[in-house]
């Protein structure tokens, strides 16, 4: 059924891409990589003329028209394109970040770059922008795996030194239960509430440590509360199966449930019909929280990027007719660095993902990494410190920030020597036996995002970003030749 049904979306794709032609553009990362944040760029300077130097129909002058369109699905929720444009802009403040998938369509009429074609008529492209928790993609290997086998890894995890104290709880609510008892509603709720605190707090800012699975208990979408998204591992059956209808039959139950209407959905009805995606990454959180928090990113990175590749006889790789034929990975916020260490992250992110990229088979799909910042909410300045000269940044720190001692009341611009990150990348990961130096940490603080900028003119120009021209090449700019 899952194949019949992909065919039919393909070719309904496929059908009107002969009549409109479109590009689908999956935008993923983990949550507060700044996917919402990315979008709202990408839109804007789109639609408002931004610079964009290095996207080729805006460089040559060939963009005609930009403007947004009603979308092809009517069952996914509207990207909130306008709402966080306001709170932006009219706010100075960052908009809320994705919390489930949803879409918008952005159409350009451009001039063809070849006189020839140009002669006979304009061209049209539909950019379908999918934004999607990067959190969804890691439940694709629970689709092979048992509940028995989920359940004994997700508790090995748990009881790991890193981990221990953050999951105390969950831990502890697993000790009072027996999986064999009869079924009872407020036990398997307290039990999933506890698991899924527990994969929050692995999240929080401080501990960064990776995502595990299941990724909509980070990310719940519309399914919070449903007995699909109510179940947690427990320890196995003592002879191979729990007894009809107690607690562990049940949650076994709704596990696979999770994956029927909640995991394989998502793959086949948005997922497999992608033909672009990038990738964003919030290196400077992990680098920041230290060698572990590197670590966990990668192997969280790693099992996002297998999904784009998924091994030939996987059940996604059945699903997948078309394939996803180019994929930016994008260092985002760096404009929290100064210009001068934009190649040291890059070169931090591809180390990230360079295992990931060599292990599958990547052909067929090109792959380019970059530092980019969505909306450049610094601008760089030097200054002089003790006969030293310093390359700093300068933004208005969000109200709260600390630095040290200081507080920032979030109106004061300020200049923010930010710290330099190593040149060898591999001080920032951990070695065979798991050490690894603890380099210096960026003096990290959000800012609020800018004032636009207004010419002498009066003219109101777009936002600002880093880069953001080249992932736009990168990502389209060969669909509007
Ligand atoms: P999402 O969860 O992936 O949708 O993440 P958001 O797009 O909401 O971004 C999370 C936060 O990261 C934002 O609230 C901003 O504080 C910050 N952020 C994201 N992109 C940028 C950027 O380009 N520059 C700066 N300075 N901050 C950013």
């Amino acid at each position: 059924a899952d194949e019949a049904r992909i065919a039919f979306d393909n070719l309904a794709d496929r059908t009107s891409d002969l009549i409109n032609p479109t590009v689908r553009l999956g935008v993923t990362g983990l949550s507060r990589a700044g996917k919402t944040v990315f979008i709202s760029a990408l839109v804007h300077n789109l639609l408002h003329g931004g610079r964009l130097p290095l996207f080729s129909p805006a460089a040559g002058d060939r963009i005609a028209r930009t403007y947004l369109e009603e979308q092809p699905d009517d069952a996914v929720p509207r990207f909130q394109y306008e709402d966080h444009i306001a709170r932006l802009l009219d706010e100075r403040d960052w908009p809320n970040s994705t919390r489930a998938i949803s879409e918008l369509r952005l159409t350009i009429e451009y001039e063809s770059a070849s006189g020839w074609s140009r002669l006979f008529s304009r061209g049209k492209l539909s950019i379908d922008i999918v934004d999607y928790p990067g959190e969804w993609l890691l439940d694709l290997p629970l689709i092979d795996k048992s509940f028995a086998t989920f359940s004994a890894e997700s508790i090995e995890r748990a009881r790991l030194p890193g981990r221990r104290q953050i999951a105390g709880e969950f831990l502890a609510a697993l000790d009072a239960v027996d999986p064999a008892a009869p079924m009872d509603e407020p036990t398997a709720q307290r039990l999933s509430r506890a698991f899924s605190a527990y994969l929050t707090a692995a999240r929080s800012d401080n501990t960064a440590l990776s995502t595990l699975p299941p990724g909509r208990f980070l990310m719940p979408g519309d399914l919070e509360g449903s007995p699909a998204l109510t179940f947690a591992p427990i320890p196995a059956a003592k002879d191979g199966s729990y007894p009809k209808s107690s607690l562990g039959a049940v949650l076994e139950r709704r596990y696979e449930a999770y994956k029927t209407v909640v995991v394989k959905p998502f793959f086949r009805d948005h997922f497999a019909r992608l033909d672009r995606q990038i990738l964003l990454v919030d290196a400077l959180q992990a680098i920041n929280a230290g060698p572990e928090a590197v670590r966990d990113l990668e192997i969280a990175l790693a099992d996002i990027l297998r999904c784009f590749r998924p091994g030939r006889s996987s059940w996604l790789s059945s699903l997948l007719s078309r394939r996803i034929d180019r994929i930016l990975v994008a260092a985002t916020k760096a404009d929290h660095l100064h210009r001068e260490s934009h190649r040291r992250l890059e070169a931090v992110v591809r180390r990230l993902v360079d295992g990931a990229v060599k292990r599958a088979d990547f052909s067929g799909a090109e792959t380019q990494v970059i530092a980019m910042a969505a909306i450049r909410a610094t601008r760089e300045a030097r200054i002089e410190d003790r006969g030293e000269d310093l390359p700093v940044i300068v933004g208005v720190p969000q109200a709260g920030e600390r630095i040290g001692e200081e507080t920032f009341d979030g109106r004061r611009e300020t200049a923010i020597f930010p710290g330099d990150l190593p040149k060898d990348p591999g001080v920032l990961f951990t070695d065979a036996d798991g050490k690894a130096e603890r380099a210096d940490p960026i003096r990290f603080v959000r800012f609020r995002p800018p004032r636009l900028e207004r010419t002498d003119e009066g003219l109101t120009l777009s936002l600002p970003h880093i880069r953001l021209d080249r992932a736009l090449e990168f990502l389209v700019g060969d669909r509007l030749k």
